[in-house]
């Protein structure tokens, strides 16, 4: 998965080979009852290309069998197509763009890459914490949503919606769509995603009041004082704020209107590449791959009815 001239964006068999080698290494697993190398590919006339009969238990599967892509009529080609130029557009990129690159409608674009941005989303069991100690996280929340040059005179501004970002400082970002800003819940997100030992920093909003009581230390930046860096230059939560820069440039420059419903996959799109970066080693090719293995396992809630004017 390289370059855009690789056989497996413009074939469907190549493409389904690739996918079965990089999510089957050690044979084909059966989704129904995991096991592995067990099955009998079928061939035959009438037999679409793919489909493997497990012999325990006697049902036939394929690769995309509870992923993203499974139930779909877009090829598998234009899949990893998509696949990649989502993973790989710094800024992202708009489903415009994808139904006029791949030749797909709109809405089939739209539906790609909401399924695209569930595959980069973490699984919550899994994601480990971050920070730990001698390390130190960041915590900021921004609001996304409502540009006042988009409103129409006479229409209510649009409601902004609050976006809690957890960096840790050269390393991973924790990054959600939250209800509201209280202390409650920004802390509630904290004790959820970082470790103990961490020295926590923050700026100086009364929801992070006494923090080093729960954490290793607590570093506060006086924002309400006009102080983005402490003196000695440690205090400060400037890794968020690229975070949030990165990200507003993805939902103002590529998006323009998403809706509070779809708006944590967006901020899932920008958490998985921050944490998939070229500076921590990571490049293009690596970060599509990262984004297929994620492909399973993710339970989608919308229905097509939601699609309407989102970009
Ligand atoms: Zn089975």
């Amino acid at each position: 998965m390289v370059d855009l001239t690789n056989p497996i964006f413009h074939d469907p068999n190549k493409a389904r080979e690739w996918l079965e080698s990089e999510r089957w290494p050690s044979g084909p697993v059966c989704p129904r009852c995991g096991t592995i190398n067990e099955a009998t590919k079928l061939k035959g006339k009438s037999t679409r290309p793919g489909v493997y009969k497990c012999r325990p238990c006697d049902k036939p599967f394929t690769v995309t069998v509870g992923t993203v892509f499974e139930d779909s009529k877009v090829p598998l080609h234009k899949w990893l197509l998509a696949t990649f130029l989502v993973t790989s557009s710094k800024k992202g990129i708009s489903s415009h763009q994808i139904h006029r690159t791949l030749g797909v409608s709109y809405k089939t674009a739209w539906f790609m890459t909401q399924r695209i941005r569930a595959a980069m989303t973490p699984d919550p069991s899994t994601a480990s914490p971050i920070g730990g100690a001698g390390k130190v996280v960041e915590s900021d929340e921004t609001f996304i949503g409502g540009k006042a040059k988009n409103v129409h005179r006479g229409k209510p501004t649009p409601k902004k919606h609050p976006v809690q970002a957890l960096v840790e400082r050269g390393g991973q970002v924790r990054a959600q769509h939250i209800a509201d800003v209280t202390a409650k819940t920004l802390r509630r997100t904290i004790a959820k995603h970082v470790a103990k030992g961490t020295t926590m920093n923050t700026d100086d909003a009364l929801a992070y009041y006494h923090m080093s009581k729960e954490f290793a230390a607590h570093g506060v930046v006086n924002h309400s004082k006009d102080e983005y860096v402490s003196k000695d230059g440690t205090v400060h939560i400037q890794s968020a704020e690229s975070f949030f820069a990165i990200l507003k440039r993805q939902m103002y420059g590529t998006h323009h209107a998403v809706s509070e419903q779809h708006l944590h996959r967006y901020v899932s799109e920008a958490a998985f590449k921050w944490n998939h970066r070229s500076a921590l080693g990571v490049e293009d090719t690596e970060r599509a791959a990262a984004a297929i293995r994620g492909i399973g396992g993710k339970r989608l809630t919308y229905r097509p009815v939601d699609q309407a004017s989102h970009s």
